[in-house]
């Protein structure tokens, strides 16, 4: 079976596929450089592999994702970088048909992703999604990870700011 690349790009054209038999499949390996996961947060280094099968409502894409993250260890505050995988399944419905090209009612599932009316499936939220389902919820550097004290020794710091600030404040009272 033929895999098509696409290299930094996540837009795939659907149309021979909608007019395929249910049952019809099509392999694609995706890289892309960077993926901005949201406003401050992105990763690098990403890597899918893609299956796309014909449903008899639309299109179903599964498979696996594999990002490279740099984050902060949430017991030592170290910044570290990891790789990271998950695996995806989700559904695109078409919003035309690709026959006739007229409208077809919208998916009653918000969530379900579509395809526009020049039959083109878009994958960058799919793996923007699951790139976040990737990374760990409490990122730790590794088993070497120095553990919380040097953590809370910064805390303190905090602490003591934060104590100074609402000092002086009281200070400043008549
Ligand atoms: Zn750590």
């Amino acid at each position: 079976m033929r895999t098509r690349h696409l290299e930094n790009d996540t837009i795939i054209n659907v149309a021979q596929l909608l007019k395929a038999p249910v049952g019809t499949e099509r392999f694609f390996t995706v890289h892309l450089d960077y993926l901005t996961l949201d406003s401050d947060l992105g990763v690098r280094d990403v890597t899918a592999s893609v299956r796309l099968l014909r449903t008899s409502s639309g299109i179903l894409a599964t498979g696996e994702l594999h990002v490279s993250a740099h984050l902060t260890c949430v017991r030592c505050l170290t910044e570290f970088d990891n790789r990271y995988s998950e695996t995806f399944e989700a559904e695109y419905w078409p919003t035309v048909d690709v026959l006739t090209g007229l409208p077809l009612p919208p998916p009653e599932d918000e969530d379900i992703f579509t395809i526009d009316q020049n039959h083109h499936l878009d994958l960058h939220e799919l793996l923007r999604q699951f790139a976040i389902l990737a990374l760990p919820s409490y990122p730790v550097c590794g088993p070497q990870c120095p553990g919380p004290e040097s953590l809370w020794r910064q805390e303190e710091e905090i602490v003591d700011a934060r104590l100074a600030v609402l000092q002086a404040l009281l200070d400043e009272r008549p």
